[in-house]
């Protein structure tokens, strides 16, 4: 076998021994029909040969027949002989004969026959016409019927000869085609089982193949010749192995990366069963944290690292119906029996074999702990405001009574201070008068002090409506309500545009009527008193300024003064109370704003404070 024809597939091998063998027996069939026709043929004509022989001896006879006695009956019987022969001559073909010379032989006899037949008319027409005829013409027609009857009968052997020799030819045709059919379908079958063994050697070849796969040896490559089926089929299997092998490597890291993110991981983890709920794997971190060691926890279920009261709650989850991935807070019992709070996320795998859930836990017990103190610690804090609001009112109620009831003994000491006065008219020295004048002072200031107390109590208690206020309409009220402080200052007081805000206008007057009235009376004592209003925009709020040019503010009091009772000054200096910043404080505080102060000493400070700007600002 040439490689060229290895290169063919098993398929178009067993096609082309099928059309050769096929070709073979229908040429084979062809050829021995032709055969067998042609030897029928030839068996014909020896028989018509050797019956017309007989017909030529048979009408040579009657010839004599006749000539012995002119018998009407030899020559009818002479007639009947030449007809049959004619008969057979005419059932004669000549197309069997291959040569000229052979049909010149067919075409003789069949002229001789014609000429017998006239030979044989002038035999009888002479005997007919000249009563006995001359026997000279007479023996020479006979001679020559009995010589033409030879000749015909010479050639009839030859024809005969002939035929004999084709029938002789044919059985060696016949001969020849089967052995070369037996010898084809010997070459075919062998061709066949060549293929078959190719079929076989490479099946086992295969077969032997798939077990070393089957023993994960994707390593060895399997290497069959030639360029049919099993070579295709041979090269697909040891793509698929390198595919198997490439699949089983990743397969292998990822379950190395598995193995070392659940050993490595640093929180307990474990892998257990769904059915029977038995720990599969623990990890290192799980030991470590629960104290069992890897026996212990082989001998366990969930249910033994759970307190006895949970495990119903316990076996409710792990076997209702469906769970995928899952999340949720427990409570587990570790070696030394204490009990730790978890949270845990579990998650559907196949390990080994099972039905397994992998789970990942997270001690939460420090954390519950600190959000149980946290929510006690907001329990107290509440309470404490409670308290506190409480307590702020009953102060705010008490402040409000108190510097009510205060008022009254108040002025009773101030009116008899002024009887006693009276009383005494001349009687008083000047130094008598002087303390009088000290005892009033006091009373007045103490009335100050109870007035500016009972204001601060009532900033937040107003029962007036927040509203959209123009604060420029209530800065301009104010400065008109300091008119005479103003005029005797000979100062001034300027305000600019100045924005709405929602508010309560009373507040907010205070609010302007104690920056502004501080501003007047802090003044230099080297020129009039300037005081500028303004405001700016700063994001979603308003910044407003109440600017002086008076004695100014250290900055170590920036944040003091806005203190209660806080003053910079003695009475001797400057009358007041130490009220008025803290109720600004307050009032600013209550719209949910600012207020600092930023100055020079001796050059004037500027009081800021912040209001919500727009409608969406809540008060
Ligand atoms: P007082 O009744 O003393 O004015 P305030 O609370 O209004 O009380 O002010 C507290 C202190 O802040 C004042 O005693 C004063 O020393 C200082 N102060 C307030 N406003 C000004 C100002 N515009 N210029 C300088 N000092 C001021």
């Amino acid at each position: 076998m040439t490689r060229k024809s290895l290169s063919l597939t098993i398929r178009q091998r067993l096609h082309l021994a099928v059309a050769l063998l096929g070709l073979v027996w229908v040429g084979n069939t062809i050829v021995l029909a032709h055969s067998y026709l042609r030897t029928a043929n030839a068996l014909d004509d020896i028989r018509m040969v050797e019956q017309s022989i007989g017909n030529i001896f048979e009408s040579s006879l009657f010839v004599r027949d006749y000539l012995a006695g002119y018998d009407d009956r030899a020559m009818l019987q002479w007639r009947e002989a030449h007809r049959r022969l004619g008969q057979n001559l005419d059932r004669f073909r000549l197309s069997p004969l291959e040569t000229e010379g052979e049909r010149l032989i067919g075409r003789r006899l069949i002229d001789n026959h014609v000429i017998l037949g006239s030979l044989f008319d002038r035999l009888v027409a002479g005997h007919r016409s000249g009563g006995r005829g001359s026997d000279e013409a007479e023996k020479l027609i006979e001679q020559s019927l009995l010589m033409r009857a030879s000749i015909m009968i010479a050639d009839a052997y030859k024809l005969s000869a002939i035929n004999n020799a084709v029938i002789a030819r044919e059985r060696q045709t016949f001969v020849l085609m089967l052995v070369g059919a037996v010898v084809v379908s010997a070459l075919v079958g062998l061709f066949i089982m060549a293929v078959n063994r190719r079929i076989l050697s490479s099946l086992g070849i295969l077969r032997q193949a798939s077990e070393r796969i089957g023993g994960q040896d994707f390593v060895t490559p399997i290497t069959l010749a030639g360029g049919d089926e099993f070579t295709e089929l041979a090269r697909a299997m040891n793509a698929m192995s390198a595919e198997v092998a490439r699949f089983y490597g990743e397969l292998r890291e990822s379950e190395e990366r598995y193995l070392l993110l659940f050993e490595r991981s640093p929180q307990p983890m474990w892998v257990y069963d769904e059915h029977s709920l038995k720990f599969l794997a623990v990890n290192h971190r799980a030991i470590e944290h629960y104290g069992f060691t890897h026996d212990e926890f082989d001998a366990m279920t969930l249910q033994d690292i759970r307190p006895a009261e949970d495990v119903p709650a316990l076996l409710r989850t792990v076997f209702s119906a469906e769970r995928g991935e899952s999340v949720g807070e427990w409570r587990h019992r570790i070696k030394n029996g204490a009990i730790i709070d978890v949270a845990i996320h579990s998650v559907p795998i196949a390990y080994g074999g099972h039905h397994a859930r992998i789970v990942l836990i997270q001690d939460i017990t420090e954390r519950k702990r600190a959000e149980a103190d946290l929510a006690e610690g907001a329990r107290l804090l509440e309470a404490q405001a409670r308290q506190l609001k409480s307590a702020n009112e009953e102060l705010g109620q008490f402040v409000s009574v108190a510097s009510h009831d205060l008022r009254g003994p108040l002025r009773m000491v101030t009116s008899y201070m002024k009887l006693l006065e009276q009383h005494l008219g001349d009687g008083l020295d000047d130094e008598g008068r002087e303390f009088m004048g000290f005892a009033r002072d006091g009373a007045k200031r103490m009335d100050r002090l109870i007035l500016d107390l009972l204001e601060y109590s009532r900033i937040g208690h107003t029962i007036e409506e927040s509203q959209s206020v123009d604060l420029a309409e209530i800065a301009a009220q104010a400065v008109a309500d300091l008119h005479f402080v103003i005029a005797e200052a000979q100062g001034r007081v300027d305000i600019a545009d100045l924005p709405r805000v929602f508010g309560h206008p009373n507040e907010l007057g205070r609010l302007f009527h104690n920056l502004v009235g501080n501003a007047l009376k802090y003044r230099s004592a080297d020129h009039a008193p300037v005081v500028k209003i303004a405001a700016a925009r700063n994001g979603r709020d308003w910044i407003v300024s109440v600017a002086d040019n008076g004695i100014g503010i250290a900055p170590e009091y920036f944040e003091k003064i806005f203190g209660m009772f806080q003053r910079l000054h003695g009475h001797g200096q400057y009358e007041g109370t130490g009220i008025g910043l803290a109720n600004c404080k307050k009032i600013i505080e209550h719209h949910d704003g600012r207020i600092w102060v930023d100055s020079r000493p001796g050059e004037g400070s500027t009081f800021f404070f912040t209001l919500p700007a727009g409608q969406d600002a809540a008060l």
